[in-house]
Order: structure tokens, then C-alpha cells, then sequence
């Protein structure tokens, strides 16, 4: 890539270091540099348009230019554009914002607010050590995750996340956390095996490493509904009533990481839903604001606010907290955004325009390089295989799925590739003619991917 010495993209090179990229090649390369946004489209620096299918990192849910949000997040500058909530201080919004999301979460009881998910799921990693703390067994504080599970990228969220280029170079995990299998039956089922003996295994496998561990030892479980970065990995009918049975008999307390999932992008409000789990805390972020400010937030049960209590009774103060935690504009922001959900009954829409994506892209199903087509509601993954009958995966040195999403971008639309699985999540107000569009433009990127590939195999 040409670019003038002074040229955004030479600066961007110069002075930033990107996330989730390698740099030598970034710097050969450049960034594609987003200026603008309307809708469920964005505008590169040289005009060019994209369907973004996949919500900026699945969150924009409203598109990029809801109104509602823009006016209260200036409105609210206007009134108090900071103050904070330690030490017994509030703001109105994050007041209101608290009252809604236990309003919207059945069982649930008060709000944490941090800034990012990985920071939910550091705080929900901590009120864990806490909660136990406060029940006088401290030697209840390992916490399980799952292989391929996403939670962010802190110390405790990047060792509850089981991805390879999140730990390998950063010792992580640290201790205490362990990791069952991904309940992805495509993948880790045996041949022969039925899905129902999967989630036996699966719920077998975890109750096995709680007795090996000892149940006295083991305090928590994370989850994603739906698996996002992973790959959008469903889990198998029945899988979550099994592996919650085990953990309930061990009292070990349960975190549902709706930082995807979480505000309708499954058909249902909340992931957990959709699939059966019912935990003692929800994380969430992302589209709690839409993206348009950060935000995130730990929806807790009563159970925990008990503990907290009587911990407060024996210590004193809860020692936890960031300061922008709370912060009225994102809080404002938030708020708007689930207005607006409401208002447009954005959860409908990704039932139903939902069900019409998952019905399209099943069409894929019949292109020689597609092995599993999986989703629910408005995300989505499509596998991509070197051999649909044998499932053996393209080479990683061959750098399909990168290639077909760099084909999908030059059509203008914006996909994702995690490991070989080609990702969607667009905004909930996609429409059922911008769906047509990302499934009828995937297919042409599917094409040029598979031509691609098979001039590069006889090269
Ligand atoms: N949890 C899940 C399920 C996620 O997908 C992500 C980010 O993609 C996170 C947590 C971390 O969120 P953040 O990047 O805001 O720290």
C-alpha cells in the first residue's frame, strides 16, 4: 500500500498500537480507516460503503446513527458530564439505568457498572472470592471456564477466555481457573456419538474435574449463552439444564456472560434465556449503550447482596471500584439505548428477521467449502472446511477464512473470520433486503475463496 508520508494511515502506523493485530504486517499494510456511519453501514476514508454484518464487535446494535442516543448523551454533558459513585456519591442516570436493568432481569437484585466487559468479568471474578470470603470458606475460589470461551482480555477475563493468542504470551491463566471442553458437537463430538450422549459427556466431564479439583475448592462457572469469538458455538439441545444440575449439587455459582448475547440479539432478551441457563449474575456491555459510549454492567442476584451485607457488617467498605464506573453520560447513553429497544421491539426483530437470516444462510450449506452453518436469532457462524465429508479444516497457513472475509470487504461487506468459522452479527434493525444482501454478497466471497484456494493448492 502507497500512502503520503502525513496521510492518516501513515500516522495511525506511526503512532498506534492496534488490538488483535500483528504489527509487522500493519505496518506494510496500513488501516482501513472508518470515517462514517449511517445506519448499518459505515463509510471508509475513500467513501467506500460497507454493510457492517457484523455491528462494529457486535455491538452497535442500533445502527450508527440512532438520534435518541446522540441527544442524550448531549444532553446530559450538558447537565453533569461526570461525577462518580464511591464513597455513598450517585448520579441520576446511572440511578435510573440500575432500576431498568433489574426491572428487565428476572431474579436479579443490584448493578455494578464498569467500563468494558473484560472489566465485568473482572468484577464478577472478584465478587465471587468475596461472596465466599464472606461465607467464611475461602478455599472456595477456582473458577471454571470453557475452551474457546471469549470473556475479555484482563488478567482474570484473559484467564477466564481459552484462546491461544489471548494466553501464550502473557502466562495466562493464572491459577485457579480451569477449563471443560467446548460443547461444539460439529467439532468434539466422537463418531458415533448422538448429541444427547455429548451432553452427557460434557456434564460428566465437568462433574469429574469438580471432584478432582474437590467441590470445597471450586467457586465459580462462566459461560456465554451462545460462544461468540469462539466461533458462534450453539450449544447441543439440553446442554446447559445438564451442566447447571452439577453445578448447583456442588454450590458452585453461576455467571452468564451476556456481553453478546445480552439485549435481544439471541430473539430473547437475555442469552440465557434462549438457552436454558439461569444464573446468579449476568455481565453485559457492548450493546448496553449500543457501543456508543462504554458501558458495562454486573447484574446480581439477592443471594450475593446478602453476602455483600454481612461482609460490609465484618469489614466495612467494598473495596472494588473504577472511576468511571457509574459515569452519567455512558449511563445516559445506556439508558436510551434500551429505550429505544423497547420503542423499535429490536428483540422481535432479530426473532423474526432472525429467523429469515438463519433460513438464507442455510442455503450456504450446499457450497463445497461451508462444513456447519450454526446460529440463533442475529448472529451467526458458517465453518469453513477443506473437505465437507471429512470436516478436515484448510490449512491454517492457507488463511482461507481471511481471505474470504478480505473478499466479502472489497464487495463492501464487513464479515469477521474467527479461526475458519466466518462470522455475522448485524445491527438488531437489520432489514430483511440488507439481510439478502449480506447472504447473497457471502456467497460471492464463498466463491472467490473456494477459486482462490484451489488456484493456490495448484500453484
Ligand atoms: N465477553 C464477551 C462474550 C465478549 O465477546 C467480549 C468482547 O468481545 C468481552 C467479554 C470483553 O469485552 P471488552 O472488549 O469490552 O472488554
Amino acid at each position: 500500500m502507497t500512502m503520503l508520508a502525513n496521510s492518516a494511515a501513515a500516522r495511525d502506523i506511526r503512532y498506534q498500537i492496534h488490538s488483535q493485530t500483528n504489527i509487522r504486517q500493519h505496518e506494510k499494510d496500513g488501516p482501513l480507516i472508518i470515517t462514517r456511519g449511517e445506519g448499518a453501514y459505515i463509510y471508509d476514508d475513500s467513501g467506500n460503503r460497507y454493510l457492517d454484518a457484523m455491528s462494529g464487535l457486535w455491538c452497535v446494535s442500533l445502527g450508527y446513527s440512532d438520534t435518541s442516543i446522540k441527544e442524550a448523551v448531549k444532553a446530559q454533558i450538558d447537565e453533569l458530564p461526570y461525577f462518580h459513585l464511591f464513597a455513598h456519591r450517585s448520579n441520576n442516570p446511572s440511578i435510573d439505568l440500575a432500576e431498568k436493568l433489574i426491572q428487565n432481569s428476572p431474579g436479579m437484585s443490584r448493578v455494578v457498572f464498569q467500563c468494558s466487559g473484560s472489566e465485568a468479568n473482572d468484577t464478577a471474578v472478584k465478587l465471587i472470592w468475596y461472596y465466599w470470603n464472606a461465607l467464611g470458606r475461602p478455599e472456595k475460589k477456582k473458577i471454571i471456564a470453557r475452551k474457546r470461551a471469549y470473556h475479555g482480555t484482563g488478567i482474570a477475563s484473559g484467564s477466564l477466555t481459552f484462546l491461544p493468542n489471548i494466553h501464550r504470551e502473557f502466562d495466562l491463566p493464572i491459577d485457579r481457573f480451569l477449563h471443560v471442553t467446548c460443547p461444539h458437537y460439529y467439532r468434539e463430538g466422537l463418531p458415533g456419538e448422538s448429541e444427547a450422549d455429548f451432553v452427557r459427556r460434557m456434564a460428566d466431564e465437568l462433574e469429574q474435574l469438580i471432584l478432582a479439583e474437590g467441590p470445597e475448592t471450586v467457586g465459580g462457572f462462566f459461560a456465554e449463552p451462545v460462544m461468540g469469538t469462539g466461533g458462534v458455538v450453539m450449544p447441543p439441545e439440553g446442554y446447559f439444564e445438564a451442566i447447571q444440575a452439577v453445578l448447583d449439587k456442588y454450590e458452585v455459582l453461576t455467571v452468564s456472560d451476556e456481553v453478546i448475547c445480552g439485549f435481544g440479539r439471541t430473539g430473547t432478551y437475555w442469552g440465557a434465556e434462549a438457552v436454558g441457563y439461569k444464573p446468579d449474575m449476568i455481565t453485559c456491555a457492548k450493546a448496553l449503550s449500543s457501543a456508543y459510549l462504554p458501558i458495562s454492567a454486573v447484574i446480581v442476584s439477592e443471594k450475593i447482596v446478602d453476602a455483600m451485607r454481612e461482609q460490609s457488617d465484618k469489614v466495612g467498605v467494598f473495596g472494588h471500584g473504577y472511576t468511571y464506573g457509574g459515569h452519567p453520560v455512558c449511563a445516559a447513553a445506556a439508558l436510551a439505548s434500551l429505550n429505544r429497544y423497547e420503542e423499535l421491539d429490536t428483540t422481535r426483530n432479530a426473532r423474526e428477521t432472525g429467523a429469515y437470516f438463519q433460513k438464507r444462510l442455510a442455503e450456504l450449506k450446499d457450497h463445497p467449502i461451508v462444513g456447519e452453518v450454526r446460529g440463533i436469532g442475529l448472529m451467526a457462524g458458517v465453518e469453513l472446511v477443506r473437505d465437507k465429508k471429512t470436516k478436515a479444516p484448510f490449512d491454517a497457513s492457507v488463511g482461507a477464512a481471511a481471505a474470504c472475509s478480505r473478499f466479502a470487504l472489497e464487495r463492501g461487506l464487513v464479515t469477521r473470520n474467527l479461526g475458519e468459522t466466518m462470522s455475522f452479527s448485524p445491527p438488531l434493525i437489520v432489514t430483511t433486503k440488507e439481510i439478502d444482501i449480506i447472504v447473497d454478497t457471502f456467497r460471492e466471497a464463498l466463491d472467490q475463496t473456494l477459486a482462490w484456494a484451489n488456484a493456490k493448492a495448484a500453484a
